[in-house]
């Protein structure tokens, strides 16, 4: 018979997945012997149970009864006893953690007889049951009882609240406990489904199909007065990871209130002054915690009448700065070793560090200081909900999201939002804890500023803003700046660069960058590409200088025409390819020869400068030009356009070996080949143009870009010296999608329906073009087992697509320069998880 619950002492094999993070903690601490409140676990187990059968499974319901029988022996006290019952929180937990996106009760077992009479903090408890019970249990809106609340008067508003209670519900608020409880433990259950859950999952790809564990916990009470209280605490910090205990406490309240931002809490210097001994246990217990789990905790905590309480710990979220600093000094500390640090680092949580900040050149005032919730600058328009943020975001606009706090309904004006700026709550608050985890700009509890919802307006000590009006944060400072400021990227910080430096050691994927230009190629070495890729030439088409001499070749009416424009154009194309040759200093460089059909080089019809022109224009007009004259049928059409590319390709290398004595390492490649018989040919035209220009080495290949050439790449391997994986086209050509008629539109409608779970453009569609890549592999190598092998299509900055290229046994990956860092980790850890160690990113 399946088992659904577990006493938080009671050892289990489920562990995460069945416990959810939250119970998994309990236990574990409850097991380390740290002061933990007794109580239970019900299973995510249960809680698919639920969802399948929209009721709870049989015997659930007997097996919580009987966990309750247990629980209140601990407690010696009964639940719905009429004087001093067990009260009980019921809360939700998954495998996860989705932070304030599912429900809890607090208080749950209280009612008017055993609340009659009773202290203030029993007053206090029961009047946020009814307030919790009501929100989440039966979906009343939270202003009812926000703004019926006076704290002065309990009794009175016990009375407002269930008066609130019964006119929303039809019924009066519940008496019996256990019922009461029933109702919380499916109000649990079903949070794992609201909309906003839902979206938060989206976001950060976590599994639908995972459901939330419900822990029964016996409530303490931080609100009994002065010597009570409750708080949160990192054991390092979490923005900059630097050691030292780093948290906030709040006297004489209950849990929720410092997570809601109701009230602004006090460093836990505060606790100490107050509480020593609770303080002193509290530091005890950090440590213990931080050594048992070897990584940085975040804890829940509340004292009740001196004694102290865990009720939380989980893995820090943290900045990328932070998780890069706390990973090297745990290294130091003997806590970890390299390995586990590089498998820690969540690589597109990297991305953080290449945010902009304010030039410090810059001059500009500062209209107001709020706390440095999330680090990273932003500018751009004011907008004050979030689904204006969206609304203006999707249409590519910069907002930075201004509320008076921010709540878990608004998360999707969060993702669409270069910042988020709140007047209210503290560093642990919702909009800090979340725009962390999203590495976004955040500044938090900006007393200053005041908000006109009805108006549209802010202001700022005296400075007002309207909505659409530009607002710059620092999010590192705290700095809140009316108009706009100069950003300019960040430096690499020396623990980034000593964890990249261990994951170098540990990968076997070489990482290259996608560059057209000196200036990216050089960007891109800083950040460790081991060459270029990808050089796409027809940049190098597009420059004011010669834009219009490309059109004369195009427009030319014969092939002497062509020639002489082609000729003008060769010196051009060949002091680009030094300047990047020079920058890679003998590193691999690939070049693409021209891809994109002619006509992306002239005009629109209407801006044709003549008759001749327009007709030139119609004439080359596509109706699929993706799957029209480009690439490689171009060149076989006129070849004396891949001519000139190959002769300043020789030219240079030529040059750049004589001026530095570094020769490049040149790959001329070739595109969207699907027939054997096309690279043959160009392999021929190429290899006869280079014999015309020098001696120097260089190879011939091709990418790897339609279905057909993965599946006849061991024909195609007879010409090639390497494959580079064009997984845009593949996927494109694969699936049957066009990229720009697909996103936006159907695809969109797909990821939202869940027709698709990703965006197969993001993220390599690994069972479909993924197999089409291993057959090539497999064909490719049949034919010539050293071929070379990569990858630069955007996935290869991309952590999951990176990890399945290293399975597949590429050589390299390539992406662009900002990708190379996150590249490098990702290449790592995927050598990392073959040896056995998995990557267990806790950052954002
Ligand atoms: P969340 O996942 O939103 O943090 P929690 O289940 O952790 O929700 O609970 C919300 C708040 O209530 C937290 O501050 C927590 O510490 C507090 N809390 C939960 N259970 C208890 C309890 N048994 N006694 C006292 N406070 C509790
Ligand atoms: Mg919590
Ligand atoms: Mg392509």
């Amino acid at each position: 018979m399946a088992r659904y619950v577990y006493d938080l002492d009671e050892p289990t094999d489920g562990g995460r997945e069945l416990l959810g993070g939250k119970g998994i903690g309990l236990a574990e601490m409850t097991q380390l012997g740290v002061p933990v409140p007794a109580g239970f676990t019900i299973t995510t187990d249960a809680c698919r149970a639920y969802m399948e059968l929209g009721d709870f499974p049989e015997g659930l319901g007997e097996e919580v009864d009987e966990h309750l029988s247990r629980l209140e022996e601990t407690a010696g006290k009964r639940f719905g006893d009429p004087e001093d019952p067990l009260l009980v929180s019921v809360r939700s937990g998954a495998a996860i953690s989705m932070p304030g996106m599912m429900d809890t009760i607090l208080n749950v077992g209280l009612n008017d007889e055993a609340a009659s009479g009773g202290e203030r903090f029993v007053l206090d408890s029961y009047r946020r049951l009814i307030q919790m019970y009501g929100e989440t249990v039966d979906r009343i809106d939270a202003h009812f009882f926000s703004d019926a609340l006076d704290e002065e008067d309990l009794p009175a508003t016990i009375d407002s609240f269930k008066r609130i209670y019964q006119d929303q519900t039809g019924r009066p608020f519940p008496q019996d406990a256990k019922e009461q409880l029933g109702r919380a433990v499916r109000a649990v259950f079903e949070s794992w489904n609201t909309p906003r859950a839902q979206r938060y999952r989206r976001h950060n790809d976590i599994p639908d199909d995972l459901g939330t564990a419900v822990n029964v916990v016996q409530m303490v009470f931080g609100n009994k007065g002065e010597r009570s209280g409750t708080g949160v605490a990192f054991t390092r910090d979490p923005s900059t990871g630097e050691q030292g205990l780093y948290g906030e406490f709040l006297a004489d309240a209950q849990g929720e209130d410092v997570v809601a931002g109701i009230r602004t809490p006090e460093p836990l210097e505060r606790m100490k002054e107050r509480l020593p001994e609770a303080y002193q246990e509290f530091l005890d217990t950090m440590r213990r915690l931080e050594e048992h789990y070897r990584d940085m905790q975040d804890i829940e905590f509340t004292v009740e009448d001196g004694k102290l309480f865990l009720l939380q710990t989980r893995s820090a979220k943290r900045t990328a700065a932070a998780a890069l600093k706390a990973a090297v000094d745990m290294v130091d500390e003997g806590l970890i070793s390299r390995e586990e640090a590089v498998a820690r680092i969540d690589p597109g949580q990297l991305d953080q560090l290449l945010h902009p900040r304010i030039d410090p050149d810059a001059a500009y005032d500062v209209a107001a200081k709020g706390l440095n919730a999330s680090p990273g600058a932003a500018s751009g328009a004011v907008v004050f909900d979030a689904d204006t943020a969206e609304l203006r975001g999707k249409e590519g606009e910069a907002v930075i999201l201004v509320r008076w706090e921010t709540t878990p309904d608004d998360i999707h004006g969060m993702i669409a939002a270069q910042g988020i700026l709140t007047a209210h709550g503290g560093m642990t608050s919702h909009a800090a804890v979340v725009a962390r985890g999203m590495g976004k700009p955040c500044v938090a509890g900006c007393e200053a500023l005041s908000l006109d919802l009805d108006a549209k307006t802010m202001s700022l000590n005296g400075t007002t803003l309207k909505e659409g009006e530009t607002l710059t944060i620092d999010g590192g400072t705290g700095e809140v700046i009316a108009g706009e400021v100069t950003l300019i990227p960040p430096d690499i910080n020396e623990d980034f660069e000593t964890v990249l430096g261990w994951a170098d050691e540990l990968r076997r994927l070489k990482v290259r960058t996608n560059a057209d230009t000196p200036e990216d190629a050089a960007k891109a070495r800083e950040f460790g590409a081991e060459g270029i890729g990808l050089c796409r030439t027809e940049h190098m088409f597009m420059a004011d200088d010669r834009l219009p001499v490309v059109r004369e070749m195009i427009m030319a009416s014969n092939e002497d025409e062509r020639r002489s424009a082609l000729d003008r154009l060769l010196p051009h194309q060949q002091s680009d390819f030094e300047g990047i040759f020079e920058a890679m200093a003998g590193l691999p460089v690939t070049i693409r020869l021209l891809d994109p059909p002619l006509h992306e080089f002239l005009p629109p019809p209407e801006e044709a400068t003549d008759a001749r022109m327009r007709a030139r224009i119609r004439a080359l007009h596509e109706s699929n030009p993706m799957l029209g004259t480009r690439g490689c049928r171009l060149g076989l059409m006129f070849p004396e356009i891949y001519e000139m590319q190959v002769r300043a390709i020789i030219r240079a290398a030529i040059a750049v070996r004589d001026r530095t004595g570094d020769p490049p390492l040149v790959e001329i490649m070739h595109p969207l080949v699907g027939f054997e018989e096309e690279l043959r040919r160009l392999r021929e035209l190429t290899i006869e143009t280079a014999d015309e220009e020098g001696d120097v080495e260089y190879l011939v290949g091709t990418m790897i870009e339609l279905p057909r050439a993965c599946i006849r790449a061991d024909e195609i391997a007879e010409h090639a010296d390497f494959f580079s994986f064009g997984t845009n086209d593949l996927t494109q050509t694969a699936l049957g999608f066009s990229r720009d008629d697909a996103e936006g539109k159907f695809l969109t409608h797909y990821l939202q329906d869940g027709v698709l779970e990703r965006n197969p453009f993001e993220t390599l569609d690994q069972s479909g073009v993924g197999d089409l890549m291993a057959i090539a592999v497999e064909r490719g190598r049949s034919t010539k087992p050293d071929i070379k092998l990569g990858i630069c299509g955007e996935h290869g900055g991309e952590p999951s697509s990176v990890a399945f290229c290293h399975t597949l046994g590429l050589d390299y990956v390539s992406c662009s320069p900002y990708r190379v860092p996150l590249a490098r980790l990702a290449a790592a850890q995927a050598a990392l998880a073959e040896a056995g160690v998995e990557a267990v990113a806790v950052g954002g």
